[in-house]
């Protein structure tokens, strides 16, 4: 037996060993084979067979699903079956049998590369991956035309799951059976089904392996560590061992997580301030309480359009919004309005390739172009806001113009609900995202507009010291801790208090502990971010006083480096606050 180690990307953290469960890969075919133009009828009646028993299958997990693990995990049985539904999949599918006189798997296979050539256009990782989303239906659809004893049941036991690449449905069914110690597959990314779900039902996950399913088979002995995103097929007695106190030392941090999840959220001198989460999708809802947000402070809404080929209708739009608004009440929620464009291209929005498009049509310059479809989301967003915990939230603003055409616009479509009678929360405050140094340089008049700001570091960072924060190649100059990044968060957020409204921060600085002990000094409360980093920020900001926080940001704002500023900062508290930081084992 060979022992191996293989890297990929750690998506949901933990350590399991156990036997491999080999998770054969659905192959589409790429023979093309010709029938008899008699022959064709009972091909499209075995096409329809195949459909009708995949609509039952579909249904049947979708309820399953959703007794055993609630109705977010099942949501995309719902999706899929739209995606049957639609009538130009099944008619393209139709239309190849009889135009080519082929077999139905070859028409499928042709549908399925369609698909996949369509959505590799797209630049952005998880918008990217949505094709599985398709290839996952049009699978099943062909696994469909085989005679039913031909097709594999899927094993059972407690199993490390190990795939090619999982589809989504089939990430949902075999992760819900909860027998899966942890997942392994050769492909996909952070942003994966796989990945999220992986991370919400807490079961640790490596994926973009490249070649794990040609390593092992089914029985082998391995070692998935999700938190260093390592997988060792065959260790020896020694390395199993190493891991086995290394997998002790994870669950004792993951429960002292649990604990520090539950606790008050205030500071050493009783300053009380708000953990929020960061969510793309609402299955993500019951995790981000679990670790005890207090609210989601950044759902980003460009999420849906993964969920259909097509653009998704005001009723798909609401359905979302009103079921992470119903789980998260009281707890208020702040929809962003889609940041589209950029490197999240999308084709059904025939955004033109542009030349820089970071700089290009992205966010807000996309709602205000295709106002129609801005107004469907807003429409879907008022109609959700019955129980007055929603909030919308709008992204990428850059001037005064923008913000009062999307007041017309957003009291447009609240006359329109009025005479169409529909309810809605008269008062649904309005944010804008501060993200751009156009907007941080403009606060004040802003937000005098709105009801609430929110700052967007990931991009105020990348406008504000011009930097791409998806270039590799730059990324050494990404400085969250750069003297002109703490001094323009700090005027916005004391221009934000001097008006009296409310300010938090939703990117990547408010889930770093250090950088979120500056916040604070600054008089920062409402932090939004990843889920999974809520309790180490949280007892981090609970083992300091305000008042040495504020200290620490003063000193630190007359320091002239990053690196000055963040080895200050390590000293000052790091140093002599060792059990306030929650470290992730390595
Ligand atoms: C940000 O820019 O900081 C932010 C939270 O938005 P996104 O990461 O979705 O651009
Ligand atoms: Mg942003």
């Amino acid at each position: 037996m060979d022992y191996f180690r293989l890297r990929g990307t750690g998506v949901s953290p933990g350590i399991a060993i156990g036997e491999v469960s080999l998770t054969e890969r659905v192959l589409f075919t790429s023979r093309k084979e010709i029938i008899s133009p008699r022959l064709v009828d009972d091909e499209c009646k075995r096409l329809h067979k195949a459909l009708e028993r995949t609509q039952e299958q579909l249904s049947g997990i979708r309820d399953n699903v959703k007794r055993k693990m609630g109705e977010g995990h099942s949501i995309i049985f719902e999706a899929h079956q739209l995606i049957l539904e639609d009538p130009s999949l099944m008619s393209g599918i139709e239309e190849c049998i009889r135009n080519e006189n082929t077999r139905a798997e070859w028409a499928i296979s042709q549908a399925n590369e369609r698909y996949r050539t369509l959505f590799e256009s797209i630049t952005d990782d998880y918008f990217r991956q949505r094709k599985s989303d398709i290839e996952d239906v049009l699978s099943r659809l062909y696994k469909n035309l085989a005679p039913a004893q031909k097709r594999k049941r899927e094993d059972d036991g407690e199993k490390i799951l190990v795939a090619h690449d999982l589809l989504p449905s089939e990430a949902a069914v075999r992760l819900s059976r909860g027998n899966v110690l942890a997942v392994a597959i050769d492909m996909g990314g952070q942003t994966s089904h796989t990945a999220i779900l992986a991370r919400s039902l807490n079961i640790p996950a490596v994926v973009g392996l490249r070649n794990i399913t040609q390593k092992v088979k089914s029985g082998d002995r391995i070692v998935v560590d999700g938190t260093d995103g390592e997988v060792i097929i065959n260790p020896p007695l020694a390395i199993r061992r190493e891991f086995v106190s290394k997998k002790k030392k994870y669950d004792d941090y993951r429960r002292e997580l649990k604990k520090t999840a539950k606790l008050r959220s205030s500071t050493l001198d009783g300053v009380k301030f708000v953990p929020l989460a960061n969510i793309e999708l609402p299955e993500e809802v019951s995790l981000a309480f679990s670790m005890g947000a207090e609210g989601i402070g950044l759902f980003r809404s460009e999420f849906i359009y993964l969920q259909s080929p097509s653009l998704p209708s005001e009723e798909e739009h609401f359905s979302i919004y009103s079921q992470i608004a119903k789980k998260a009440h009281p707890f208020p929620v702040d929809i962003r309005t889609i940041d589209v464009g950029g490197e999240k291209n999308l084709p059904q929005l025939k955004i033109e390739k542009e030349p820089n498009p970071a700089l290009g049509l992205r966010a807000i310059r996309v709602s205000l172009r295709d106002r129609d479809l801005f107004k469907i989301q807003l429409r879907a967003i008022l109609r959700a806001s019955t129980l007055k915990n929603v909030r919308v939230l709008i992204p990428m603003i850059t001037e005064l113009e923008e913000i009062k055409e999307v007041k017309l616009i957003f009291s447009e479509v609240k006359q329109e609900l009025r005479q169409d009678r529909v309810k809605f929360d008269e008062n649904l405050p309005l944010g804008v995202m501060i993200e751009v140094p156009a907007a941080a340089a403009l606060t004040d008049v802003l937000v005098s507009e709105v009801d609430y700001l929110s700052i967007g570091t990931n991009d105020l960072i990348q406008y504000y010291l011009a930097v791409d924060r998806s270039n590799e190649l730059v990324s050494y100059l990404f400085k969250p801790f750069h003297p002109s990044v703490f001094r323009v968060i700090k005027f916005i957020i004391e221009t934000a208090h001097k008006a009296g409204k409310e300010i938090s921060v939703c990117g990547e600085m408010a889930a770093d502990p250090l950088s979120a002990i500056l916040l604070l000094g600054f008089g920062l409360k409402k932090f939004s971010m990843n889920p999974i980093f809520i309790p180490r920020v949280k007892r981090a900001l609970r083992s300091v006083e305000l008042k040495t926080a504020r200290k620490v940001a003063l000193e630190a704002m007359k320091l002239k480096t990053a690196q000055e500023i963040e080895e200050y900062i390590i000293e000052r508290i790091l140093v002599k606050h060792p059990k306030a930081f929650l470290m992730q084992i390595t």
